[in-house]
């Protein structure tokens, strides 16, 4: 089994306009046997999205259609290749009713798909993290260090963990070193080791699998995969179940640094 299961797709309001043919072709090409589509899941209603654009999630009018063409390609491409359906749902600190209510009404359409964090809730303000070197130091100077907002990404994933989403609860954690983003921005060292073994330790014990993310990768910022190398050897040695995910926005992005985190 050669596996791809993190890959955005031209619902993303944010991402290209690369079609799902253009995707499939190319994982099939690279043998690859399962992909999953793991679009961003449209945000709770009443969550005001931080980013300028407010283009974080996929628009909730076409969400139906999404599934719809996942199904027609899962049928068209049943002897090629394995198309999963996904979602990327985000856990937002004080929206779990609103998640779970989602879940529950479309998790019977879901085969796969990604638990992540994206925003932090500082006081009555939330702010994505990944956004932008500069938001994210802007945010840090409001919660008061770089180290403080590691902190409370830490404490965010676990309680996303934790989270009574229901029965269609993702099994899949996204990307647990993101706030690595842009560590070569603002230059801080931080040992995070502790924190990072306490997720992973904490995904095995619940039962979760890791989304091995090698975006970071590509990163200007970051230049590691989510989790760092270092962490994926630990993972490996406490049996945590994971999955690489290119986290692709395009298709030239496809399956990106497959070779650099499992090399032949
Ligand atoms: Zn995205
Ligand atoms: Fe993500």
């Amino acid at each position: 089994m050669k596996r791809d299961g993190h890959i955005h797709s031209p619902y993303c309001p944010h991402g290209t306009s690369d079609s799902f043919k253009q995707y499939i072709e190319k994982a099939i090409a690279h043998n690859f046997t399962d992909i999953t589509f793991t679009e961003h899941a449209p945000l709770p209603i009443s969550f005001v999205d931080p980013t300028p654009e407010q283009d974080s999630g996929m628009n909730p009018e076409f969400l139906m259609a999404y599934f719809e063409d996942l199904q027609h390609l899962q049928k068209q491409y049943v002897h090629d290749i394995r198309i999963h359906i996904g979602l990327e749902v985000d856990y937002i600190q004080g929206f779990e009713q609103e998640t779970r209510k989602f879940l529950d009404t479309y998790g019977h359409f879901l085969d796969d798909s990604i638990l992540s964090v994206h925003f932090l809730q500082w006081q009555n303000t939330f702010e994505c993290i990944d956004f932008s070197a500069e938001n994210f130091m802007k945010f840090s100077k409001k919660v008061g260090s770089i180290e403080q907002v590691y902190d409370l990404y830490y404490d965010t994933v676990l309680q996303s963990i934790k989270a009574d989403l229901g029965p269609y609860k993702p099994r899949r954690i996204g990307h647990p070193s993101l706030i690595h983003k842009f560590q070569l921005a603002h230059k801080v060292k931080i040992d995070d080791s502790v924190r990072i073994r306490e997720v992973l330790d904490f995904m095995k014990q619940e039962g979760y699998e890791l989304d091995l993310n090698s975006a970071g990768l590509s990163k200007t910022y970051c230049q590691e995969p989510y989790p760092p190398f270092t962490f994926i050897d630990y993972s490996k040695s406490i049996g945590l179940p994971f999955v690489f995910g290119s986290d692709a926005h395009s298709v030239t992005d496809l399956h990106q640094h497959y070779n650099a985190i499992f090399p032949r």
